[in-house]
């Protein structure tokens, strides 16, 4: 039976990227070789991942602009400290809107001094701060683009002099933005481009090299740039499947593809969300994600039922974080709004029969 797959990550991506990359798997572009078996320093390999970085600056709107892309390992997690190891110098700012958020001034604090200037940790991150004052003379200011876990999705990013640093692992590529306003963008692959095992990082060169500390070559942006993202072996077969989604999205017609899209699906859900009395969005309405849908049952009595339900229609990965409950449907840019429907559908039965 088909899935619908509303996994938070990793999860969904395109079925002809699954298709291409189990091909790849076995005989690369009929070579009689395993895009995982041949040397990273191979020609066939070198352009997977020229083309990756060159189609991730060109579907950002970033080519030319004195931006580079990176393909590196160790996750978004990782990102956390290698943005202050190589920016954090004596102070930087960051907006708390989600355990990631929080996880990421964990790390910066090893490097310096950390101001938190907004927070919405006061009501389980359910919504995003706003009209909060920006200090000025920070090394940069760091943010997390879209919640995963809470659902909620930051429509309206600091306006300051001082280089915007963020986190958008879970909606990168989803909507429209003036990304030339970000010197530093991260995201893991895993929610909305590729498998696990690969981040991109995206950054304005002439942000580096302005601190004193001495950065282990591994943790250095500079070192990973002048190596053409191949200082060490890259994660060939992460890197190979986001490019191919990547190329998928551009052929789709890139992020204005997308996020007409995007907002298609989340309209549906949300509206049923609203409209049925059985259920409750957790995200305060205006900063809610098109990502991420978060929603409970209004009584609890009735998950086993729509948990069944679920299960029997193909629903798969709808189970709430633990720090939230409840349920979290999690749209991305490879999901069908025929998935999206099957959802609201047994929302729908589920308000028929009780
Ligand atoms: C999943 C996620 C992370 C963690 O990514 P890893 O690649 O597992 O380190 C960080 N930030 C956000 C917003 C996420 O959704």
């Amino acid at each position: 039976m088909k899935k619908h797959n509303f996994s938070a990550g990793p999860c969904i991506l395109p079925q002809e990227v699954f298709k291409e990359a189990s091909k790849a798997i076995l005989d690369y572009n009929d070579s009689g070789l395993s895009i995982i078996e041949i040397s990273h320093r191979s020609k066939d390999f070198v352009d997977v991942m020229e083309e990756a970085r060159s189609l991730a600056l060109e579907l950002l709107g970033l080519e030319g602009k004195g931006y580079k892309a990176l393909f590196l390992q160790g996750g978004a997690s990782t990102q956390f400290l290698m943005a202050a190891y190589n920016l954090l110098e004596s102070k930087a700012g960051y907006i708390n809107t989600g355990s990631w958020s929080d996880k990421a001034i964990k790390e910066a604090k090893f490097f310096g001094e950390v101001v938190e200037i907004a927070s919405s940790k006061d009501a389980n991150y359910n919504y995003i701060p706003k009209g909060y004052e920006v200090p000025v003379d920070l090394d940069y200011i760091h943010c997390t683009s879209n919640n995963t876990i809470f659902g909620t999705q930051i429509k309206d990013f600091p306006i300051s002099n001082s280089p915007l640093v963020c986190d958008m692992s879970s909606d990168i590529f989803s909507r429209q933005l003036d990304f030339s306003k970000f010197s530093l963008i991260y995201a893991g692959a895993q929610k909305n481009m590729g498998p696990a095992g690969t981040t991109l990082v995206v950054i304005k060169e002439d942000i580096l090299g302005k601190i004193n500390r001495q950065i282990p070559s591994m943790l250095d942006y500079q070192v990973h740039i002048s190596k053409g993202s191949m200082f060490n072996t890259p994660p060939v077969f992460a890197v190979y499947t986001s490019m191919l989604t990547l190329r998928w999205l551009k052929k789709l017609g890139g992020i204005a593809a997308m996020e007409e899209l995007n907002e298609k699906k989340a309209k549906l859900i949300y509206s049923e969300i609203d409209l049925n009395p059985l259920f409750k969005g957790f995200a305060a309405k205006e900063d809610r994600s098109n990502m991420n849908a978060t929603f409970t049952l209004v009584n609890e009595d009735l998950k086993e039922t729509f948990d069944a339900m679920c299960k029997e229609g193909g629903i798969n990965g709808v189970n709430g974080h633990r720090s939230v409950g409840g349920y979290r449907a999690s749209m991305y840019n490879a999901m069908t709004i025929e998935s999206v429907a099957a959802l609201v559908d047994i929302m729908g039965d589920l308000e028929r029969k009780a």
